[in-house]
This record gives C-alpha cells, structure tokens and sequence, in this order.
C-alpha cells in the first residue's frame, strides 16, 4: 500500500516568518494526520539570494514549532543531475525553446513565483526555435516550455482551480542562462523523486500548479494531489514581509515566545480551537481539518503577537 508523503521545501533567501510557519503547520498537520511521512526539502537552487546561515535557521524554526520530518533533510541543489536529465527529457520531446530574452526573466525564474513576482506574459519571441537552434546562439539563453494549455485540476482546498496560462506568463522558464533549474521544474523532478503525494503550501503559488502539472505530463510523472493555502497578511492586507515589522520565527524565538502560544494563535486562525491556546504541533494532529480553515488570508495584527508574548518594540505590524 502506497503511503501519503507530504513536504516541507523552505527556501533560504530569507528568514522564516509567522506566516511560513502557518503553511507549514498545515501541510505537516495534513500529511500526519492521515498517517503519512514528511520530507524536508531545502531549496536553495537560487544561489545568488540564498542567505548564510538561513537554511540552518529554517531546521531550527522547525524543529522549535515540533514539525518533524521523516529520514535525512534533501538539499535541493545537490539534486542537478537529475534535474538535467529533466532538462534533456523536454529537449528531445522539443517541448522546451532556448530563449535569449531579458536578464530579468531569467533571473527571476529561480524562486518560486509568489503572486507579486509572477510578471508579464512573455509574448514568445523566441517561440520559433527549435532545440537545436541553440548549438547557433552566441549569448547566454534559458529554456523555456512550450505552453500550449493549461490543465485544470482539483485542490484539496480550493476546489477546481481552472485558470489560462497563455494570460499567466504564457511559456515559463525550467532553466536558466546560469545554467541552473528554474524552481518550476526543479520542484516537480524533487517531488516525484521523494514520492510526494500530497502538497500544501500558500495560495500565491496557485498559478505554478498548472505549469508543474504540464512538466509531470510531459515527463511521464504522477503528480501528487494539490492544496494551497490563504496567506498571512499584515494589516494592510499585503502578504506578510520585512516591512509588516518583525514577525520571524528566529526572533520569537529569540524573544522567548513558546512554540506551544504561536501554535495556539495558528491553531484559533484556522478554526480548530475556539481561543487562542498553547498547544502543541502533535496536540492539534487530531483537531486538524481543513474545512474549518477560512478561504481568506489571515490579518496577523500586533496585538496577537503581543498576546503570544512577543512584545518586542520591532514588532507593530502595519
Ligand atoms: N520553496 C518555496 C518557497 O519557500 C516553496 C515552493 C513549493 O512549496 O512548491 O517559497
């Protein structure tokens, strides 16, 4: 019998902040409440943003919020042999074009695209090529996917999700000038290779889920189910980043907050505690469900951090 296997795939750009941990509290209460294993994945293909230390930083939030994972953590970039045989699969399948486009797109295609950062449909001007075209080519290129569809799927959360890729992006990197993956496809190849069944994580990666879906196709791959969760917003309903103020986990941390307060407030936000508790990650396997999660973001204010014992001056969300 196949067992469930969700994940857990940080990325060290940055430090892990209050709305990380929600996402990662549901995909891990997911996964083992059904009985399944967790794998952690650190995803550190983008190179030139990765943080020092912030890859260890990540472990230690989780193991500090008591989110477990099964077996040794997967270092995403030591994975590259795989995700070029990837890379030569699409090639012969001429489902990918090398593409000489602008600096920006090729840069930006290594972290996964959070909703702000999706950028404009690229309007295929080197759609023309074929594969072997770039033997001819004297500048750096990507290679883009062919996108000639977008396949609707159901998610466990937000129900079926059918949106227009030639509107969202249109043809998307899988690899770039760098001569590194691009998150997209990187992330399908890791998770069939780490038999992941099931993914939860924020809802401003909706829009990747159809791109991925195309690469599992292509590749001959199974894909695991999809769930993607609201978001933690600051007051200003923005998704929440440095300028809402200090809302890290390392700083919570550091501060003193219990794990058990933060998981209680998390734990209230989604519906399965009637106040905001302590309790802890194994407590809530039995509470979690997610049709008590609310479809809108989570307006995290600095009161509630205040309540969970984090008073510290930096922390006014605005
Ligand atoms: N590593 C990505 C991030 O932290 C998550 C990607 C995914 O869950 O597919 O933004």
């Amino acid at each position: 019998m196949s067992i469930l296997r969700g994940r857990l795939a940080p990325s060290p750009t940055g430090s892990q902040h209050v709305g990380n941990a929600r996402t990662y509290l549901l995909a891990w209460l997911s996964a083992r409440s059904q009985g399944g294993e967790v794998v952690l994945r650190m995803e550190d293909i983008d190179v030139w943003r990765n943080k020092p230390d912030a890859a260890a930083q990540a472990l230690d939030d989780l193991r500090w919020l008591g989110l477990d994972w099964d077996g040794e953590a997967v270092v995403q970039s030591t994975r590259l042999p795989e995700h070029e045989a990837a890379l030569a699969e699409l090639q012969r399948l001429e489902l990918v074009y090398p593409c000489t486009c602008s600096r920006n797109d090729i840069a930006s295609a290594a972290s996964a695209p959070h909703a702000e950062h999706e950028g404009p449909t690229y309007p295929g001007t080197c759609a023309h090529r074929k594969v072997a075209d770039a033997a001819t080519l004297d500048r750096p290129y990507s290679w883009r996917f062919r996108v000639t569809d977008t396949p609707a799927y159901f998610d466990r959360f937000q129900g079926l999700v059918e949106l227009d890729l030639q509107k969202l992006g249109g043809d998307f990197v899988v690899w770039r000038a760098a001569k590194v993956p691009a998150y997209q496809l990187a992330v399908v190849v890791d998770d069939a290779a780490a038999g992941i069944t099931e993914v939860v994580r924020g809802d401003d990666l909706t829009p990747s889920t159809p791109r991925q879906l195309l690469i599992y196709k292509a590749l001959g791959l199974a894909p695991p189910r999809f769930a993607h969760a609201p978001l933690v917003v600051g007051e200003n309903g923005q998704r929440l980043a440095k300028r809402h103020g200090d809302t890290r986990l390392s700083s919570l941390r550091e501060a003193g907050v219990k794990p058990e307060a933060l998981l209680g407030l998390l734990a209230w936000s989604c519906g399965w505690l009637p106040e905001a508790e302590p309790i802890s990650a194994k407590e809530l396997i039995p509470l979690f469900r997610w049709e008590s999660v609310p479809k809108e973001p989570f307006v995290l204010r600095s009161a509630m951090l205040e309540l969970v014992g984090f008073t510290s001056a930096s922390a006014a969300i605005s």
